[in-house]
């Protein structure tokens, strides 16, 4: 099939566009069909050939590429980075921005390229990152490796360790009292505030004055305090957690059922008035 007929089905031609691309990576290939249940072993297989070669640089002097997100088609070989398990290949000036954008939104960054979920690991993508990308991409593989509903935030805001709740509680330390593997900080778990000293959590609690004029709202994903300000209707945390300002719910697109009943309100009222208007304006000339 390769080359010499142009496929119908569309699935069929970006398969055979997958198979051609992922062959100009190896000297010799030679395609095979397998069947469906064999496809995990040769997944598998597959993989962990690829990934045993990614650490060598693309082919010294080989020809220019076109960079499949800026679409730059001058780019030499060595500029390029290339997906190792999908083959998707990218200029390192935009391989860079892509990491940065998904670290500061919070996610392990992945293949660039639409739909893909190719998975990029730290070792391959090291000589992309600054020493901060390098330590936020740590700090987000740790994240993912801790379910969200266990994430524990250090209450230190110098600090913000990320620590699991299942080990905190588990550990046998004092009462309520634990410590932060990091900054060595006391803190209490049940309050997620610097240690309280000599005040039981309930007298900690009475005594903080309930902020007036600001509003302040806990993320519900890392705990973290969010003054609330301005007239934005969703706030995003340091841990990328995107939430409603008014519930705190996380946020969707088209914001909160709340927030649609407000503006249906608004322009039912609209319509209304308008209503009116044209009543008005036919009673009117009957009154004149
Ligand atoms: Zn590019
Ligand atoms: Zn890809
Ligand atoms: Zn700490
Ligand atoms: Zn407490
Ligand atoms: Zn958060
Ligand atoms: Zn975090
Ligand atoms: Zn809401």
């Amino acid at each position: 099939v390769m080359g010499r007929s142009v496929p119908k089905h569309e699935k069929i031609a970006m398969l055979i566009d997958d198979v051609q691309r992922i062959r100009q990576q190896f000297t010799s290939s030679i395609p095979i069909l397998v069947a469906r249940n064999q496809t995990e072993f040769v997944y598998k297989l597959a993989k962990e050939t690829i990934v045993s070669n990614t650490s060598i640089p693309m082919r010294r002097g080989s020809q220019k590429k076109t960079c499949g997100n800026c679409f730059h088609d001058d780019v030499e070989g060595e500029k390029m980075f290339s997906v190792a398990l999908c083959s998707h290949h990218f200029c390192v000036d935009c391989m860079k921005q892509h990491i940065e954008v998904s670290l500061n939104e919070g996610v392990v960054p992945r293949c660039p390229h639409y739909g893909c979920t190719s998975n990029l690991t730290l070792k391959i993508c090291a000589h992309l990152l600054t020493p901060k990308l390098k330590e936020m991409w740590e700090h987000r593989i740790k994240e993912e490796s801790i379910p969200v509903c266990d994430r524990f935030h250090c209450p230190n805001p110098r600090c913000w360790a990320l620590m699991s709740k299942t080990e905190l509680v588990e550990s046998t330390e004092d009462g309520v009292r634990r410590h932060c593997f990091k900054c060595r900080k006391h803190f209490c778990i049940t309050c997620k505030v610097l240690w309280h000293s000599n005040l039981s959590c309930k007298e900690y609690k009475s005594s903080v004055q309930k902020p007036t004029t600001t509003v302040w709202r806990q993320c519900r994903s890392c705990q973290h305090m969010i003054k609330l300000s301005g007239k934005c209707i969703n706030v995003t945390c340091r841990c990328g957690y995107r939430f409603c300002y008014a519930c705190g719910a996380q946020w969707k697109l088209g914001g909160c059922s709340h927030h649609r009943q407000a503006v249906m309100e608004l322009v039912v009222g609209l319509v209304l008035i308008f209503l009116v208007f044209i009543g008005l304006s036919i009673i009117m000339p009957t009154v004149k």
